[in-house]
């Protein structure tokens, strides 16, 4: 377990971040790769292995002193096979052996699991969620993820899907969603929705952060919209409030950069909405770890496996 070195991989519809740790998880090295060339789930595998080569090199260390590698994937995974079911935002993905294809091109140990799920974790033992006994986590962005702590530990479910907090209903009737299912709070606040909505509000197109900026500094058009967005993830939230009792909620992803104005709504909605004993106890957090969380519960999941944790 000492000096050995861990490699984590966060993959997300724009990027493929790939980092390289130390065993007390201090990055050593960090690199981030366009995912838009790789089109197929073939090729995409290949270019992850490319990656995890090229870290090991470039470090000028050997396969025997990586303690193995941690991938989260944007979608539903069999955590005990290593296969990833499919992936809501990124199609062409079914039932695909992640684990064991890599585990044969690299010939390192390698793990898979849900992205939000290790955002969580990493939230968990190293962020807003550290100390927390029972904690919901979610991901703002083009998709909505999320992930829970339950009695201290990442709770993954019947079939390991536990957490799909973006595909909860928050409606009886609304627009398909990409799980098959409708009217889901992803297709209400996912960053494509409120790209809709910003463009009925300001009638032109502004990039997100530009909203989170313009809210900032008090613009009523941009305050609108994420109160709008903080309404409807609040309603989402009271139901998770009042069915797990956590004391935390973590948020994360770009959506949460959107500040105070964003963070008031929810808080708001929960105090009003949920039941009086769970909305007492429940404390709402912007995520630590930022672009880093993927990676580190990549890392974290490699310790894990390896009885490190
Ligand atoms: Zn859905």
């Amino acid at each position: 377990m000492k000096n050995k070195y861990i490699i984590g991989i966060d993959l997300g519809g724009t990027y493929l971040k790939i980092a390289l740790f130390d065993s007390s998880l201090r990055f050593k090295e960090k690199k981030f790769f366009s995912t838009s060339e790789f089109s197929q789930p073939e090729s995409l595998i290949d270019g992850i292995a490319e990656a995890v080569f090229e870290i090991i090199k470039e470090n000028k260390l050997k396969n025997s002193d990586i303690l193995g590698a941690g991938l989260g994937l944007p979608g539903p995974i069999d955590v005990k096979n290593g296969v990833a079911h499919f992936f809501p935002n990124i199609p062409g993905w079914i039932d695909v052996p992640v684990a064991k294809i890599l585990r044969k091109k690299t010939g390192l140990e390698v793990f898979i699991d849900n992205d939000a799920n290790l955002m969580c974790l990493a939230e968990f033992r190293m962020g807003s969620a550290k100390g927390a006994k029972n904690a919901v986590c979610l991901t703002l962005g083009t998709g909505v993820g999320g992930g829970l702590i339950i009695e201290g530990k990442l709770y993954r479910g019947s079939s390991y899907a536990a957490g799909e907090i973006g595909h909860m209903p928050i409606n009886l009737k609304g627009r398909p969603c990409n799980c098959g299912g409708f009217a889901c709070l992803e297709s209400y606040i996912g960053n494509r929705r409120i790209a809709t909505l910003v463009k009925k509000v300001f009638k032109k197109d502004i990039p997100l952060d530009e909203v989170s900026r313009m809210a900032a500094k008090n613009n009523s058009k941009a305050i609108r919209v994420w109160e709008d967005v903080g309404a409807k993830l609040g309603v989402a939230l009271v139901s998770v409030v009042n069915l797990l009792n956590p004391d935390r909620i973590v948020i994360g992803g770009g959506v949460a950069n959107a500040g105070r104005v964003l963070f008031s709504k929810i808080e708001e909605v929960i105090i009003t909405r949920a039941m009086v004993v769970q909305a007492a106890k429940v404390k709402v957090f912007k995520a630590k770890l930022g672009n880093d969380a993927g990676m580190l519960g990549g890392a974290l999941l490699v310790k894990e496996h390896s009885g490190g944790l």
